[in-house]
């Protein structure tokens, strides 16, 4: 059965993946692949559907953490009836969000020609001319490589000062390759900085430095656009194998040494979505990371922004415990509420904030985590972008400019928070 199961998962993928050119690689296609969304009531139901992951195909898109929550699986054609069947057997409820996948990714198709703006997805090539084209134009951006991916493309860096003696806030973009999301918010972000008329945008650019990676994992991301939009690791193959050959890349985001190793589901599989290396610090995407937040003195950065998709959350320090909690965990939870207001006052959208372990699940190896305990700086958080599971990680472009408005709005009231409570002092 399980090998029968197995094969049937296997097909749809092969049949449906074309061979453009003898060059081009295989792009992976999801015509009539389904999206379900489930939600787990207790633990029994979390055991049988981490079994049902573990015997057929199914793609899981979100960490079997625990139950209470709602979880997103992709089925393909030739195996929904069976899954359906099971999941009513096991009386989880589910429903199909997204009919046909492959339709709704089309429909965020990215233009390789296309110029930098912000109601579509873009390739990596076209967001960085924009940087570099940004970075030729203004005096008061410093513009740097800051190390190389492992397959060799650049890892870009932008720094806005205009103003001696501020404080810094970092902006980090799509660690995650297929969250799309979030380099296109982070760049959205900086061309706001830059380029809007808002007088409170440009106060905040003045009197504020920041520091921009909007793209921590471009290997990845080039991988999201010319094979598998589903892939969240980098491409370091890490050394194992399965039964479709070498495993390749590590979950960035559960490599940062602090108290690294512990909680998170299937973070030792070095096959799966979420494995979190042999051992921390690992990668050369988040090494350049680090050595270029560490090259900073001591004292500049006050400010630590991860860029993520979905859910409207503002996680903030630890995902490590959910019994621990930082110093000045009341603090950053005053600050993130003042975010939390502020973004949702242009469309309504709400984030809901605090610890990322109590609110999300237990997990290590974030670099919001290893930027607040290692680098001490006393504000920072992951921020899941939209939506809260509608389209997920497939967030349609026409969204793009509201995120931007929101987070932009959301920001500037986490700013003027944090500074009322002395985080910049
Ligand atoms: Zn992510």
């Amino acid at each position: 059965m399980r090998l029968l199961l197995l094969l049937l998962a296997i097909l749809p993928l092969a049949m449906a993946a074309p061979k453009s050119s003898a060059t081009d690689r295989l792009a992976i296609r999801y015509d009539y692949f389904k999206v379900y969304s489930l939600f787990i009531e207790n633990e029994q139901q979390l055991e049988e559907l981490k079994e049902i992951y573990e015997d057929i195909s199914v793609h899981v898109l979100n960490e079997l953490a625990g139950p209470g929550h709602s979880y997103n699986i992709i089925v393909g054609p030739l195996l929904q009836k069976y899954v359906e069947g099971k999941l009513n057997e096991l009386k989880i409820i589910f429903k199909v969000i997204v009919d046909d996948l492959q339709k709704l990714l089309d429909k965020s198709a990215v233009d390789k020609d296309s110029q930098m703006e912000w109601e579509s997805y873009h390739t990596l090539d076209t967001i960085y001319d924009w940087v570099d084209k940004e970075c030729a134009a203004h005096d008061y951006l410093e513009c740097k490589v800051i190390g190389q991916s492992y397959e060799g493309r650049d890892i870009k860096s932008i720094r806005l000062s205009k103003r001696e003696g501020n404080k810094a806030i970092f902006l980090e973009g799509n660690i995650h390759a297929m969250e799309w999301i979030s380099s296109a918010t982070v760049t959205f972000l900086l061309n706001e900085l830059i380029n809007s008329e808002d007088p409170e945008m440009q106060r905040l650019s003045e009197e504020y430095d920041w520091i921009v990676v909007p793209m921590v994992n471009p290997d990845g991301f080039v991988y999201t656009h010319e094979v598998e939009r589903l892939w969240r690791k980098n491409r370091r193959p890490n050394g194992a194998t399965n039964s479709s050959g070498p495993c390749y890349g590590i979950d960035m985001n559960r490599n940062f040494d602090y108290h690294w190793g512990g909680a998170g589901w299937n973070i030792d599989e070095p096959c799966d979505h979420w494995f979190g290396g042999h051992e921390p610090n690992t990668e050369i995407e988040i090494l350049s990371l680090q050595s270029f937040v560490s090259s900073f003195e001591d004292g500049y950065i006050r400010s630590y922004m991860a860029f993520h998709a979905y859910g409207q959350y503002v996680l903030l320090p630890y995902g490590h415990s959910n019994t621990e909690f930082p110093p000045n965990y009341e603090q950053m939870k005053r600050i993130a509420a003042a975010f939390s207001d502020a973004a949702s006052e242009p469309y309504g959208s709400a984030f809901t904030y605090g610890a990322s372990g109590l609110l999300n699940y237990v997990v290590s190896g974030a670099a919001k985590d290893w930027a607040y305990g290692v680098k001490n700086i006393p504000f920072t958080c992951t921020v899941e972008l939209r939506d809260k599971g509608t389209y997920g990680f497939f967030l349609p472009s026409n969204q793009i400019t509201e995120v931007g408005v929101e987070v932009a709005a959301g920001l500037k009231g986490l700013v003027n928070k944090a500074a009322e409570e002395g985080i910049f002092d």
